[in-house]
């Protein structure tokens, strides 16, 4: 068993940290080629391949299992990169220990299932070993950190979480769609915690890669999972998302990684100034968003007066066509028109009601209503 004394966290200090290696590990030479070709790229600084895949379907490939184990130890030896494998059992953990592994991951599949998180962090329990917690497959943010936090109560000093999408029924642009406020609000709530992103699960396919990688680099995300493989197109599993360690050099080359301080002073100056300015612009917005509801309210108490409706749906029209006659000027998007409008209806309709129903408007109580209000 690894002591606290041993404890790899150093990897997570490497940024950008960025993991590759193959969805499977399939055979001994498949796994020691492909962290061959990565470790010369001299940009991967930890080697991944799972050895018990978590499959939707029965009757497809599982992974090898256990008979990986000396294969990746060999893959340390050989490139000297560190290691990592997922595990979803206590009996997993215990193999990975023995084998030397040096971070552990935890799939999306098991991040659901506390008692299945609670088995794991038991486990773990004297062990001082780096693991990262992909999000649940499911948008439950609360999810995703209860995982952390039992890693985090079960003593260990380094956990850090991967982005990897979500599943959506329907969706045909992502694999998992990247529900990026989610791991924004995950980095607001837990500022310290090390964030890397999944590409190569959000996408499933090769052609997004780069883009989604470059998103969550631009997010602030401290580095990348991507999957490699020497043939992609023969990979056992999610031959479609996989690349090639000559690609992953390339994309990982052309990508812009950024900085989230800078130290310069005359940039910290012309940013703060610009800071300034959107807060000074948010505060006149406020200032005009509840001016707008006073008229609302006024227009509420003439509906009551002449015992009109609050629905109005035709006014409700015009004002969408006049907001979406706008959008190309005002370069925004008429997804964004259309939010911005239906958010401020949804606030007038509370405030009309409460002026209908004798009640003050009050500011507390968030609206339920889906109707449409003229006002
Ligand atoms: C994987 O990394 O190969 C994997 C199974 O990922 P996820 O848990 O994100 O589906
Ligand atoms: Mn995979």
């Amino acid at each position: 068993m690894k002591r606290k004394e041993e404890n790899n966290s150093k990897i997570f200090n490497q940024k950008p940290l960025i993991i590759s290696g193959p969805c499977s590990a399939e055979t001994e030479a498949q796994v020691l080629e492909t962290a061959k070709l990565l470790a010369a790229t001299g940009m991967v600084n930890l080697f991944r391949a799972g050895l018990w895949k978590p499959r939707t379907r029965p009757d497809t490939f599982e992974g090898v299992g256990e008979i990986g184990l000396p294969w990746l130890k060999n893959v340390k030896e050989v490139t000297g990169l560190p290691v990592t494998i997922e595990v979803a059992k206590a009996s997993h953990i215990e193999k990975a220990l023995e084998f030397g592994i040096d971070v552990l991951w935890i799939g999306a599949r098991t991040t659901v299932n506390p008692f299945s998180i609670q088995e794991l962090a038991d486990a773990l329990r004297g062990v001082d070993i780096p693991i990262l917690v992909k999000n649940p497959i499911n948008v439950d943010i609360d999810l995703w950190a209860g995982a952390m936090e039992r890693f985090l109560k079960a003593g260990l000093s380094s956990v850090g979480v991967i982005h990897r999408g979500f599943s959506s029924y329907g969706n045909i642009e992502y694999r998992n769609a990247p529900m990026w406020h989610i791991p924004i609000e995950m980095k607001r709530r837990y500022p310290e915690i090390l964030m890397i992103c999944d590409p190569s699960h959000i996408c499933g396919n090769r052609t997004m890669l780069q883009k989604v990688a470059q998103r969550s680099i631009d997010l602030g995300f401290s580095g990348l999972m991507l999957e490699s493989h020497i043939d992609p197109d023969n990979a056992w599993s999610d031959a479609s998302q996989q690349i090639t360690p000559f690609r992953l050099k390339e994309m990982l080359t052309d990508l812009i990684w950024r900085r989230e301080e800078d130290t310069d002073d005359e940039f910290l100056f012309a940013l703060t100034q610009l800071r300034n300015s959107i807060d000074h612009l948010d505060d006149e917005l406020l200032t005009l968003l509840s001016q707008r509801m006073q008229l609302a309210d006024k227009i509420g108490l003439y509906k009551k007066e002449n015992n009109m409706t609050i629905l109005q749906t035709k006014r409700y029209n015009e004002i969408l066509q006049r907001g979406l006659g706008r959008v190309q000027d005002l370069s925004l998007s008429k997804d964004f028109m259309l939010r911005y409008f239906n958010a401020i209806h949804l606030e007038s309709i509370r405030h009309q009601n409460l002026v209908m129903n004798n009640d003050k408007p009050e500011t507390t109580q968030p609206s339920s209503s889906k109707e449409h209000a003229e006002n």
